[in-house]
């Protein structure tokens, strides 16, 4: 009787080690700009098209897909007892709008060269907070709303400002009045917190650990310190028109290891404004 258990443990052992990946459930839309993540077994590892994911002690991981990512990509996941087995993992390609901006303040479309080294200043301060490290994993709450108000650009769409072609908008444009609350989609700890930078004006970013921050920019104040803890639904700062803006609007990035990614992707459809 003992050993019959012990060998029924044994291939049922045996079935799971084969089928790691069949139980990896990921989380996430598998689309350019897409965000993902999922949970392994403890001590299994991943790669995501060779390149090793990090994997946190309770078996969580996450990667995404940016803008113009390939169609394919292979997920490769190894379990603790050496196994590896693969998926092919299809990104849905997208088509980018292209959307002429005009009416921006002249001096942010060609930057005089006095705020050159301003410009610079600031971007190391950007990806500075980007490169921190946190094991948290506030990624896996449910995102809500920073603020309601009518989408008035989108993740991905060519820009022409005024008149001339632009880098990608990589952002989602809510737009609001100045001093509209802004609150905090999910919980983070705060990594920069800038009154008033070049383009992004108003700029607070906020950690969701593995890599996933969020960046929220055109702000007329930001409420909240570096270093802070953040929770969900917490007022963080006000909407504004600061920086490269022709309005008041919340502009909401993801970034997740270097790549941009798409808030609308991570939340659900907007609830009607009261
Ligand atoms: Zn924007």
């Amino acid at each position: 009787m003992n050993k019959c258990v012990a060998m029924g443990r044994v291939a049922l052992m045996m079935l799971l080690s084969l089928n790691v990946l069949a139980e990896v459930e990921l989380h996430g839309e598998l689309k350019q700009g897409g965000l993902l993540w999922g949970s392994l077994p403890v001590g299994s590892t991943a790669k995501l098209d060779g390149k090793a994911l990090q994997t946190a002690d309770n078996g969580v991981f996450v990667f995404g897909f940016d803008r113009d990512a390939a169609p394919a990509a292979i997920l490769e996941i190894c379990s603790a007892n050496g196994s590896c087995e693969t998926r092919d993992l299809h990104i849905a390609q997208r088509q980018y709008d292209i959307q002429r901006v005009n009416g921006v303040p002249q001096k942010t479309v060609t930057p005089p060269a006095s705020v050159l080294e301003r410009i610079r200043k600031e971007t190391a301060l950007v990806s500075k907070a980007r490169q921190q490290q946190f094991s948290r994993q506030d990624f896996t709450q449910t995102f809500k709303w920073p603020v309601l108000g009518p989408i008035t650009g989108v993740f991905g769409s060519q820009r022409v400002y005024n008149g001339s072609p632009g880098r990608p908008h990589y952002g989602l444009d809510i737009a609001a009045p100045t001093g509209s609350t802004v609150t905090a989609p999910i919980d983070g700890v705060v990594t920069l917190a800038h009154p008033d930078m070049f383009y992004s004006g108003g700029t607070l970013i906020i950690d969701h650990g593995m890599g996933v921050s969020s960046t929220f920019i055109h702000l007329s104040r930001v409420l909240v310190a570096e270093g802070q803890e953040i929770k969900q639904g917490q007022v963080i700062a006000e909407v504004g028109a600061t920086g490269r803006a022709t309005g008041p609007h919340l502009d909401w990035r993801i970034n997740w290891a270097g790549l941009r990614l798409d808030p609308a992707l991570v939340i659900g459809p907007m609830p009607s404004a009261k």
